[in-house]
C-alpha cells in the first residue's frame, strides 16, 4: 500500500534502538526522510546509516538527551517543521510503589509526559500551518492495565494519555491527527531489562523468565519492532486522517479486554 507520505519529514525521537527504530525504519520504507535522535551517537549513526543505506532517504541524526530542554531545542531547530512526529524516551525503572519520592515522580513525568508534550507544542503549530499533520506517541499497554512494578510510568502515561484526549480533538480540524500506540512487550533491549529484573526476583534464568512472560501473551511471543513500525507508518499515513485521540493496543492480545 502506497502510504502517501513520500517526501514528508519525520521527527522520530529514540529511535536509534528498539520501537523507535522500528518506527523510523517503517517511515523511510514508506518514503519519508527522517530526523533522528538518540543519547548515544554511535549507536545513532550506525542506525541512520543502515536507513539511508537501504531506502535512500535523507536522514539527520542528532545525539542529544530528548528529556533535555536545551538538547530538545537542538532536535528542534535540525528538524525544523516535520509533517510528521513521533514521540519517544526511555521508559522510567521498574521499583516498589512505597520507595519512590518526588523526584522520581518528576523525572519519570520529564520523560514520558512533559517531554512529548513540548515536542508536540513545538511541532503542531507547523503542521496546522500546513493544514496537514501526524503526530504518535508510544505509550504503553501500562494506559489500560497497570504494571504493578512500573508504577513511574503508570503514573506519566496516564497524564500524557489525557493530554491528548483532549488536544488531538483541538487540533483534528485543521489536518492533525494525534494518536498512541500502547505497546505489549516487545523484543528490545528494553524488554531484557524488565526480563532480567524478573529472573533475578524469582532466581530463575533469563530465557526461562522469558519463556514465563510468553505463555501469558495470547500470541505466545514477544511483538517485532518491524509489526510496531508498520502500524506507526499507518497511522502517519494519507489513509489514517480519520483515525483521531486512539490508544492502540500492540499487545498479541496481552491485555484482556472486550473494549
Ligand atoms: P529500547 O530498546 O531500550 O530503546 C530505547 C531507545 O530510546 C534507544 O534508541 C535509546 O538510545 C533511546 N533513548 C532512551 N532514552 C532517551 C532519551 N532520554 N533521549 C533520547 N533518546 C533516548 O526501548 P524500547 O523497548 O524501544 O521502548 C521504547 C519506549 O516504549 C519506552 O518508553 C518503553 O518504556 C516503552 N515500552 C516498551 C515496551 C517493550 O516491550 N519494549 C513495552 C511497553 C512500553 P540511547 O540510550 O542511546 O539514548
Amino acid at each position: 500500500m502506497d502510504l502517501g507520505i513520500h517526501g514528508k519529514t519525520a521527527l522520530v525521537t529514540a529511535s536509534s534502538k528498539g520501537l523507535g527504530l522500528g518506527c523510523a525504519r517503517a517511515l523511510a520504507g514508506a518514503g519519508a526522510n527522517l530526523v533522528m535522535n538518540a543519547r548515544g551517537a554511535e549507536a545513532l549513526e550506525v542506525a541512520a546509516g543502515a536507513i539511508r543505506a537501504e531506502f535512500g532517504v535523507a536522514v539527520t541524526a542528532v545525539a542529544a538527551d530528548i528529556t533535555d530542554e536545551a538538547a530538545r531545542a537542538d532536535v528542534l531547530a535540525a528538524a525544523g517543521t516535520p509533517d510528521i512526529l513521533v514521540t519517544n524516551a526511555g521508559g522510567p525503572p521498574p521499583g516498589l510503589w512505597s520507595d519512590w519520592e518526588r523526584a522520581d515522580f518528576i523525572a519519570a513525568l520529564d520523560g514520558n509526559m512533559l517531554t512529548p508534550i513540548a515536542l508536540m507544542k513545538a511541532c503542531v503549530p507547523g503542521m496546522i500551518g500546513k493544514g496537514w499533520g501526524r503526530v504518535v506517541n508510544i505509550t504503553s499497554q501500562a494506559v489500560k492495565s497497570p504494571i504493578g512494578v512500573l508504577g513511574l510510568s503508570n503514573s506519566a502515561r496516564a497524564g500524557l494519555t489525557g493530554y491528548v484526549a483532549g488536544t488531538s480533538r483541538q487540533v483534528a480540524g485543521q489536518g492533525v491527527t494525534i494518536n498512541n500506540l500502547l505497546p505489549g512487550i516487545h523484543d528490545t533491549d528494553r524488554a531484557v531489562s524488565l526480563d532480567s529484573g524478573a529472573a533475578q526476583q524469582a532466581q530463575i534464568s533469563l530465557a526461562e523468565a522469558r519463556a514465563r512472560r510468553e505463555a501469558t501473551i495470547p500470541a505466545q511471543r514477544y511483538g517485532t519492532i518491524d509489526e510496531f513500525g508498520a502500524a506507526c507508518a499507518f497511522l502517519c499515513s494519507q489513509h489514517a486522517g480519520f483515525i483521531v485521540g486512539q490508544n492502540i493496543l500492540l499487545d498479541g492480545g496481552a491485555v484482556n479486554l472486550t473494549l
